[in-house]
């Protein structure tokens, strides 16, 4: 048997139709950039999240420079983030002038550790973005707690985590303002680039709204300086039709994780934990090994696809050699690092690809 990592072609085939139909309607009618498909994603996505707004972009890095932007954040800033995420994260920390300051994450939940922070803050110290790591929210009632009483931004990325829960509510709407990518692999994907701002703060949204087109919304209107970041008109069509989807599919992907749970019971690899307070919707199924580079060749042996989220801790990378961090400064996000490994979870995934994985793990690693 084969499990290929990732399998997009089985999640385009039952909506080929319906999909190609909408992309079709936009390219008939030669409006291209946001336009009334986009409108109504903003509309649908804003409701889906709890939230007041939606501003459609076109990647999730431009939301997170974006937000940063509105929230007036600049150089002689400092943004505390975590250094388990993806670059993207704390490269648009420095896309607007300011420095990232790395908070170590909780071994358990692999997000930003809440008793770690304060010891961050400074007063240069302008934002927090948690990120919600493989669609497990970050602790965000203490992280809430601390920025009100220093008077910080709180921007969630939610770029893994369309739809995750955090005490019974949606990720997205419980920050002054979250981003989110719709690239191809996350939990609600588009054809191509897409991402947004969500926010219930009318100040940021219209900020973001301007941002994207140039610094005004009205065309020849520029209010500040922005940039061209606006959604296509064909991802926002493709959007819409996978939006009604985005429940099922994650429902899947849990249903998914609790098989693998059940399955490598006994077998020497850390199991992903979900807290109490949260309600995973996980884009990766994220397995701890000491011996993960075994591990990988004999998953790749039997034709079972594997990918490492992330392979560096970002404090440690060379670009940011000049912010003084040293190995062990951030010790659970360097062992995580070092051990964590991505195994196949997406919605179409068969009981019998499932139990081929777990059974290939279990031939080795039993205990
Ligand atoms: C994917 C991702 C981003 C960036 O989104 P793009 O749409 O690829 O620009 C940012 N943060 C995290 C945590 C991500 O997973």
């Amino acid at each position: 048997m084969k499990v290929p990592f990732l399998d997009l072609k089985a999640q385009y085939e039952p909506l080929q139709a319906e999909l190609e139909a909408a992309v079709l309607k936009v390219l008939r009618s030669q409006c291209y950039a946001l336009g009334e498909e986009v409108e109504m994603f903003e509309r649908g996505f804003a409701a889906y999240c709890g939230a007041q707004y939606c501003v459609g972009l076109n990647s999730g890095t431009s939301a997170l420079i974006l937000a940063l932007k509105a929230m007036g954040i600049g150089p002689g800033d400092e943004v505390l983030t975590v250094p388990q995420t993806f670059f993207a994260t704390s490269e648009a920390i420095n896309w607007v002038g300011a420095m990232p300051v790395f908070v170590d994450v909780d071994e358990k939940t692999r997000t930003m550790d809440p008793s770690k922070i304060e010891q961050a803050v400074n007063p240069k110290t302008k934002a927090i973005i948690p990120v919600h790591l493989y669609g497990h929210s970050a602790d965000m009632d203490p992280i809430l707690e601390i920025a009100g009483r220093h008077k910080l931004w709180v921007l969630e990325d939610a770029a893994q985590a369309h739809g995750a829960k955090y005490k019974g509510k949606r990720v997205g709407a419980l920050g002054h303002a979250a981003c989110f990518s719709f690239y191809p692999t996350k939990n609600l994907g588009a054809c191509g680039e897409a991402g947004a701002v969500v926010t219930s703060d009318e100040n940021l949204a219209v900020a973001v709204q301007k941002l994207r087109n140039h610094g005004g919304i009205q065309r020849y209107r520029h209010d500040l300086i922005g940039m061209n970041a606006r959604m296509e008109a064909i991802q926002g069509a493709v959007l819409n039709i996978k939006l009604k989807h985005v429940e099922e599919w994650n429902q899947k992907r849990r249903a998914n994780a609790n098989r693998y749970h059940q399955l490598l019971q006994g077998a020497r690899v850390v199991l992903p934990q979900t807290a109490e307070w949260a309600e995973s919707v996980f884009n990766s199924y994220v397995v701890c090994s000491s011996e993960r580079d075994r591990l990988i060749d004999h998953l790749n042996q039997n034709h079972v696809g594997s990918l490492i989220y992330y392979p560096n801790s970002l404090h440690l990378l060379d670009v940011y050699k000049s912010l003084g961090y040293r190995k062990g400064d951030l010790p659970v996000s360097e062992r995580l690092t070092a051990e964590v490994l991505s195994l196949p979870i997406y919605p179409e995934l068969t009981h019998e690809q499932i139990e081929y994985v777990a059974g290939v793990i279990q031939e080795e690693w039993k205990l």
